[in-house]
């Protein structure tokens, strides 16, 4: 999203390029409105209410339908240079791999985002009752009962999927040396601990030696949706800032002493 503009340019999942959102939404909505990206705003959900406080260099990987890390770095939210960081879903993991709806072969988000498991369980075991071809909760549900009832298949499913993300954070922890990396969103939430053991696995054995031994790997404590969690929380940073520049402005006329708005 552009933030300035208002604008979505561009939602692989709905297909949507360019979309006036802001616009149309302030047509009904007659509150000030932030947009942003989701990535963001599950990283900064963490961040103020999460596994990333107090923190200065945190990646939130996001595993819903979409994949994708919000990046804290140095303490504060690392957006890039238009808006756009942190697309790590759509980085390569396997050389002419998979289709994915960005066009690419073998994106991270084809192998580990809720469609990427359903047809690792596919390809495992194509007559699976644990697939339910046109529902992604279903399946993932089924999944973690699987799981926690020590069904092969599905016991195999996670660890595949684990290897998969195994492979690709341990990408991120080389790339960025974080103290913590938040597992977040749906399928995080739904695979849990079972899938938190085999990526710390995974990543143990492709990461390189001392950014791996600084890093923790968690799942995020936040018992709500982060995105909309963190979404909210921008909303809250612009009424603070909006109150921040009204009092500055109040202070500059009576009193000098004030040098700074509250931050
Ligand atoms: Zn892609």
């Amino acid at each position: 999203v552009d933030r300035d503009t208002g604008i979505a340019e561009y939602a692989p999942n709905w297909d949507w390029h360019d979309v006036p959102l802001l616009a149309l939404l302030s047509e009904h909505i007659a509150y000030p409105l932030y947009l942003d990206n989701p990535l963001r705003a599950s990283a900064v959900a963490e961040l103020w209410f999460g596994a990333a406080r107090g923190r200065e260099d945190a990646v939130v990987v996001n595993l819903g339908t979409g994949v994708g890390a919000g990046l804290v770095l140095a303490g504060g939210l690392y957006r890039g240079v238009s808006n756009s960081a942190g697309e790590w879903g759509h980085t390569t993991l396997v050389l002419d791999g998979r289709l994915c709806h960005c066009g690419n072969h073998g994106c991270v988000e084809t192998y580990v985002g809720a469609p990427g498991i359903m047809l690792n369980l596919r390809e495992l075991s194509p007559r699976s009752t644990l697939l339910h071809p046109e529902d992604q909760t279903a399946t993932i549900d089924a999944l973690a009962r699987g799981v926690a009832t020590g069904e092969p298949v599905a016991v195999k499913v996670v660890r595949d999927t684990a290897r998969y993300l195994g492979a690709g954070i341990s990408d991120l922890v080389n790339l960025y040396n974080p103290e913590v990396v938040v597992l977040s969103s749906w399928v995080a939430r739904k695979l849990g601990a079972p899938l938190l053991d085999e990526v710390r696995e995974a990543v143990r054995r492709h990461a390189l030696r001392r950014p791996f031994a600084a890093t923790e790997i968690v799942l995020s404590p936040i018992p709500t949706d982060p995105v909309c969690l963190g979404a909210a929380t921008f909303a809250l940073e612009g009424a603070l800032q909006s109150v921040g520049q009204r009092t500055a402005r109040r202070t500059i006329t009576t009193a000098r002493s004030r040098t700074a708005p509250p931050v």
